[in-house]
């Protein structure tokens, strides 16, 4: 296969999951058992996640993921972002959709599947980054909503998530790049409501890691503690869940402590909206082909 089939078959897997994912009822599950069912599903079509399940509710815009035994319990009120990886020797399909019962907030999830799609229909070679944010941006606001300015989308290589490339939300006055002829992007628009501030920051939570450098700590268990996670994820994103399917719970903290201390590990916390409001989001991931803009995930 090569690494235009990869990103097909990945692609495949990942729309699928998240088709599922988009027709369930949530309410009354917790977060533990839908991120392990839909790791599990990636799994069972052939694939790898290529990052942890995410599951960030209401005002969470993103990067939270099922702690081990997670109770957290979905409402029927709630906003739900579901944000898939999945990988085939390394190449990533990336997707998103936003699951909710609350009327409030139904149009707002439309907004951001809406805006993705009009940015992805002008996402040709040489489109420039802040022609797709300006299209985004409007499209966002012509629908009374705001876009997220500091969250965007991603060029992807073999491997990384995020390779370089940064697909804004928003139009950009300062650099722009055009886009690159069978390079992978995710494009995906995050939105929240008019009275929320438009900005995420970095709250607390933290259950999302990536090795950033193998340099060796000189503590033989933590050595191989570092080996291991990284024969299993190399540079992609894992989280705690992971880490208890070969070790001890107690172990896996305290290793994960010391190397998030040394740095050879760094976390993802979660990002959440400044004033606290609802955020809803859209992800596809594109590749540029001669012929055709490919929705890899469609
Ligand atoms: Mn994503
Ligand atoms: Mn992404």
């Amino acid at each position: 296969m090569d690494s235009f089939d990869c990103y097909i078959k990945a692609g495949e897997i990942a729309s699928r999951v998240r088709e599922n994912a988009r027709k369930k009822d949530y309410t009354g599950k917790n977060l533990f058992e839908i991120c392990e069912q839909m790791e599990r599903e990636i799994i069972l079509n052939g694939g790898a996640p290529a990052f942890p399940v995410n599951v960030s509710l209401n005002e969470i815009a993103a990067h939270y993921t099922a702690e081990p035994n997670d109770q957290t319990v979905v409402a029927n009120s709630d906003v739900l972002k579901i944000d898939i990886g999945v990988h085939i020797n390394g190449f990533i399909a990336d997707t998103a959709v936003t699951v909710s019962h609350n009327s409030k907030y139904l149009e707002m999830a439309a907004a951001a599947e809406t805006a993705l799609n009009e940015a992805i229909k002008i996402a040709k070679p040489n489109t420039k980054s802040s022609e797709l944010g300006g299209v985004i941006e409007k499209t966002i606001s012509r629908q009374g909503y705001k876009p997220i300015q500091n969250l965007s989308g991603h060029s992807l290589e073999q491997f990384t998530i995020h390779a370089g490339k940064s697909i804004p939300n928003i139009k950009t006055f300062g650099s722009s790049f055009g886009l690159s002829l069978n390079q992978a992007y995710a494009i995906e628009p995050f939105v929240t409501t008019n009275d929320g501030q438009g900005v995420v920051y970095e709250g607390k939570v933290k259950n999302i890691f990536g090795i950033v450098s193998r340099k060796p700590t000189k503590e033989k268990n933590c050595d191989e503690f570092l080996q291991d996670i990284w024969d299993k994820f190399k540079t992609l994103p894992f989280t705690t869940r992971w880490l208890l399917h070969d070790h001890e719970e107690v172990h896996a903290r305290k290793m994960l402590e010391i190397l998030l201390k040394r740095k050879n590990v760094h976390s993802y916390p979660i990002l959440v909206e400044g004033n606290y409001k609802m955020v809803a989001q859209a992800e596809h991931t594109i590749i540029l082909r001669e012929d055709e803009t490919k929705i890899i995930t469609i």
